[in-house]
Formats: structure tokens, sequence, C-alpha cells
């Protein structure tokens, strides 16, 4: 159970400082009635809670990165990283995670956010993905919040009325991550939005014993061996 969303006074976005909130896509609130989107910004929930992960990470750390990040959004500011790709989901240019046209360990760090769902082989995608990430980088994934429900549901198609995806993953995710990727351990980040109070989880996988220390020694209580060894 994640700790119960309480909303901060005088919330400011920690992307932009701003003080303006409306409502989210299609008129939606957050999970405890706030407003979650930012007018400045644009930024919802989940963009402002992996924002304040990667600023406790230390983002001067990535200067000499080279990065690549499927799928735009506010959370990571290109400009930290010494190079960064962007592929977009479903653009004719977007490169598809089940078989990305990338060599091996090609970046330091891999962002896959909001994608994976909309694969019908997300083993494959997340094979992929670890393939292309440098032996000591790490690959960053975030999908709809798995903490949320206890069971996965997969219908085996992409269902439109829920936004093209293929399935929502529940806290079961942890045996998909166990089964496909025995050796490597998935680290999860919890972290509370400092505009709404609401609560959402993402996902780090360190390549390496050293990334694996340098994520947890930064990230501290926020973040837990999910699946996988502890190589640290
Ligand atoms: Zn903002």
């Amino acid at each position: 159970m994640l700790p119960a969303a309480i909303p901060p006074a005088n919330p400011k976005c920690p992307i932009c400082n701003g003080v303006m909130f409306g409502p989210g896509p299609k008129g939606r609130m957050a999970p405890n009635g706030t407003l979650p989107r930012c007018v400045e910004c644009q930024s919802l929930e989940r963009h402002r809670i992996f924002r304040v992960m990667f600023e406790k990470l230390g983002t001067e750390n990535f200067a000499n990165w080279s990065a690549i990040q499927f799928s735009p959004d506010a959370t990571v500011d290109p400009s930290w990283f010494g190079s960064h790709e962007l592929s977009v989901y479903g653009e004719p240019s977007g490169l598809d995670i089940q078989s990305i046209d990338r060599p091996d360990a090609a970046y330091d760090i891999v962002l896959c956010s909001h994608v994976i769902e909309h694969v019908g082989n997300d083993r494959g995608a997340l094979l992929e993905l670890l393939r292309i990430t440098k032996p000591e980088g790490m690959l960053y994934l975030a999908f709809p919040d798995p903490f949320r429900e206890d069971v996965t549901r997969d219908w085996g198609f992409p269902k439109p009325e829920k936004h093209g995806h293929w399935r929502v993953y529940g806290g079961d995710v942890v045996k998909r991550f166990a089964a496909y990727l025995p050796d490597q351990p998935v680290l999860a980040y919890r972290g509370e939005d400092p505009v709404t109070g609401e609560w959402e989880g993402a996902f780090l996988l360190p390549r390496s014993p050293e990334r694996y220390r340098w994520i947890t020694n930064r990230l501290g209580s926020g973040v837990s061996l999910y699946s996988g060894p502890d190589i640290s």
C-alpha cells in the first residue's frame, strides 16, 4: 500500500516553478480530487514525481551521458545529457522497442516512459532496451502505475478504448520481471508529487553493481529491490 495522498499547501511545480494548475487530459482530476496539470509546463503527476527522482540522482552527473528517450514528456530535460536522441512512439521515424535498430551498448541511459504497455511483446522490448544500454548504464522504465492494482490485465491486443494499451500492469508485474529478466536487478522507486501529493512508482534497471550502488546511495529509502538479484 502506498501512503495516503495528502495535497500539499501552496503547491509549486518542481519543473517550471509554476503555481497555476488545471484539469488533466479529458478533464480528469488527480485521484485525491486535486488539479493535476501544470498550466505553465503542462506536466502531470508522474512527470513531476520522476523529475524529483532524477534531481536526487544529480542531473549534473548526466553531462557526459548519451541518452535515448522513447516518447517525449516533461520528466527529463534533454539539456542534462551529453547527447539526447528522441524516438516518438507511433511516428514513422519512431523506433520499434521490440526490435530496436541501434547497436548493442549504445547509450548510458535508456528512458522508456509509457511505451511498453503499447507493444505486444513486452519481454522482447525489455531485452532490447537492456541490449542497447551500456554495461555500466541504466534503464529507466515507467508505465501506468502498477502499484494501484494487484493483477495485470492483458487482453492480447491493443484496446482502442484503453489508449491502445495491450495490458494494464498490476503488482504481479514482479513475476514478469523475474521470469523475463532473472539476472537483472529491477529497482522500484516510489515518490510523491509535490503538487497533488499523489504517489507513483517507476523502475530503474542498473546494468552493473557500481550503477546499482550509485542509484541506491542517492535515492535512499525511496528505492528498493523489486525483482532480480542484489548485485550490489
Ligand atoms: Zn510546471
